[in-house]
């Protein structure tokens, strides 16, 4: 189970707070463990409240997590790095929020609710930001190295044909 992050968002906002902390990839929820191939890794996240320049409280979140999860090449699991760094805009009534979507549709939007659990924002922004088709650089490299290291380089055969040819 995951302990939530409670805030007020409004007052987190407008009194331009901020956290930092650090959590293990095993503490997130079901929904975010399902989508990945194993529990290691970690999340670092930073919450900073503020109040943008038409005078909306927002927070913004930025993330760095590192999670396991399948290539889609070799099957095995692997690690990658997941960033973010997202801004949701405070809202207290449904209509300018609507009105403030219309203006600009990049806008991410939300009716302020008296209780916020932060780390939802932090499983959503994890969840967004996993890659659609993971692969290694370079699957089982080790493995290449070494059956290659086994069997002679295909080019120094070659090369070794052409020399014994031309003698
Ligand atoms: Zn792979």
């Amino acid at each position: 189970m995951s302990n939530p992050i409670l805030i007020d968002p409004l007052k987190y906002a407008r009194e331009g707070r901020a956290q930092s902390g650090k959590m293990a990839v095993a503490a997130l929820d079901e929904r975010v463990l399902a989508e990945l191939a194993g529990r290691d890794g970690e999340v670092e996240y930073t919450l900073t409240g503020y109040v943008d320049r038409l005078r909306r409280p927002c927070l913004r979140l930025e993330l760095a997590a590192r999670v396991l999860v399948v290539c889609g090449r070799c099957l095995e699991a692997m690690f990658v790095d997941v960033k973010a760094d997202s801004v949701v805009t405070l809202f207290t009534s449904e209509e300018r929020l609507l009105a403030a979507v219309e203006d600009d549709e990049e806008l991410d939007a939300i009716i302020a609710e008296p209780e916020l659990d932060a780390r939802a924002l932090i499983e959503d922004e994890i969840i967004m930001g996993l890659p659609l088709s993971p692969l290694h650089d370079d699957c089982g490299s080790e493995e290449l190295e070494r059956a290659r290291a086994k069997k002679p380089n295909p080019f120094a055969v070659l090369a070794s044909l052409k020399t014994s040819r031309s003698e």
